[in-house]
């Protein structure tokens, strides 16, 4: 059993000693020590100093289930017990493969019918990569390795998914990106809208791939990778013109279309799928995060029938993970996906809670530090500004308004992100309308403090 009990100060400094912690700055985390999350219920959080927190980013985008839930647990103990591990190599397969398989067929739209199990998001799209050269090659056009993505989409940290991502600061750790990756703006109206309407942007950006194409020729092009919603690029909802003209493009030049859905899953937009809520027939989802509502990791490549009979025709794809279809992981993803339908979590987000979430978030628009408030079904966004008509920047460096919002909300015991100077929230889907009136509640208190302490230290 691990010791829960220990003093805070105590973990903090064996924390700061040990463990390296992603996507922050050592040094400083240690001299300030990290909080530390001993328990959950729900939507909330409890700490080593017995503080309730309402996690309203669902752990990384991924509780959407609620904390808590012993079906899970169970349904993992009871596969360690009868089978904790075997391979899908070397023509064997088990059980909770083939269900969860069979399962998100038939969750997922149209002809996605095919699953490759990975590790995680990340290595899902590693798969994805390699996927989708291996099925030009299959079809006899080899060339055809470039794939496109979106300058501040996320898509993972391994080489591969950095590189499909267009984090610059990533890119610039590393040497990447590796070769034959081809990177386009992205539709955020807000920052970069200029003077056009957000569907003249949209349309402007999305025939950025159509030009993209053009200059590296067709014939050379793979495959376009996206977010239907951008998550960690800030909660980025595209114009209404964007996507149907992505899907024409991607029609009219016969590449692929990966939708990466390891956010926009299992019911994070109001729907099964973001591809449904932005209306989009993708040749190939990623998904992780929501399979298992983060109770275990695992990933997927969910593809066509047609790039799976190309597959299947051509020489074996020389590529697979130790963990691919991991029997406790699907069996965990099963018992998640049975209760998100059968206690109709998905449906209710959509069609009662995430209304009710949007109504709220959006009167926030009439806070003063508020810019454009966006939404869509349990994913948000707020932009802070010190003109929202002209949706001006702050003259401090990007994210320290953003950070300093980010930390007043951690003192008030709500847990919302920032992207620069976006404020971003994405909770488990079980949130009740009451836990939103606390969330909007703390929210507005923390946009209050932090609108107090940026005119007092001359921010604003
Ligand atoms: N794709 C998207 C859209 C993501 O948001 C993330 C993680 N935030 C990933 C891929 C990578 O997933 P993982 O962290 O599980 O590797």
């Amino acid at each position: 059993m691990i010791d829960n009990h220990l003093p805070t100060g105590e973990l903090q400094a064996l924390d700061a000693a040990h463990h390296m912690h992603p996507f922050t700055e050592g040094a400083a985390l240690a001299k300030k020590g990290a909080r530390i999350i001993t328990s959950a219920k729900g939507v909330w959080l409890t700490d080593s100093e017995g503080e309730e927190i309402l996690d309203a980013m669902a752990g990384l985008w991924c509780v959407n289930i609620g904390y808590g839930r012993d079906e899970l647990v169970d349904a993992a103990a009871r596969q360690m017990k009868q089978l904790p591990f075997y391979n899908t190599f070397f023509q064997t397969s088990h059980v909770p493969a083939i269900m969860l398989a069979k399962r998100l067929a038939e969750l997922a739209p149209g002809a996605l019918n095919h699953v490759f199990f990975n590790g995680s998001g990340s290595d899902s799209n590693d798969t994805n990569l390699r996927l989708v050269r291996h099925y030009w090659a299959a079809k006899g056009q080899p060339e055809r390795k470039v794939v496109i993505s979106r300058w501040n989409g996320y898509h993972g940290s391994t080489m591969g998914a950095a590189s499909l991502g267009g984090m610059k600061g990533m890119h610039a750790q590393g040497g990447l990106p590796i070769p034959d990756i081809a990177h386009i703006d992205q539709p955020d109206w807000w920052s970069e809208g200029g003077d056009m309407t957000p569907d003249e942007f949209g349309l402007e950006r999305a025939r950025q791939l159509e030009s993209k194409i053009e200059e590296i020729g067709a014939d050379k092009v793979a495959a376009f990778i996206a977010e239907p919603v951008q998550g960690a690029g800030g909660v980025i909802v595209p114009p209404e013109s964007y996507w149907p003209e992505i899907q024409r493009i991607t029609q009219k030049y016969g590449i692929l279309l990966i939708a990466d859905e390891v956010i926009t899953g299992f019911g994070r937009t109001g729907n099964w799928f973001g591809s449904q809520t932005m209306s989009i027939t993708p040749d190939i989802m990623t998904c992780a995060k929501g399979i298992t509502s983060g109770y275990i990791p695992l990933g997927a490549s969910i593809v066509s029938t047609e790039i799976f009979d190309t597959l299947n025709a051509a020489e074996e794809f020389a590529h697979g993970y130790t963990y691919s279809g991991h029997p406790v992981a699907c069996a965990v993803a099963l018992e998640n996906l049975r209760i998100l339908e059968e206690e109709g979590i998905v449906e209710r987000a959509g069609k009662e809670t995430a209304p009710y979430l949007k109504e709220k978030w959006q009167s926030l628009a009439d806070h003063p530090l508020v810019g454009e408030a966006k939404i869509v079904g349990m994913m948000g966004s707020i932009a802070l500004t010190p003109n929202k008509a002209t949706r001006a920047k702050f003259a401090a460096p990007a994210g320290t308004v953003g950070y300093i919002c980010r930390e007043r909300c951690f003192a008030n015991n709500l847990v919302m992100r920032h992207v620069g100077d976006r404020m971003i929230i994405s909770p488990p889907l079980v949130i009740s309308k009451d836990e939103i009136d606390t969330l909007i509640a703390r929210a507005r208190l923390s946009l209050d403090e932090t609108y107090e302490k940026i005119k007092a230290e001359g921010l604003y």
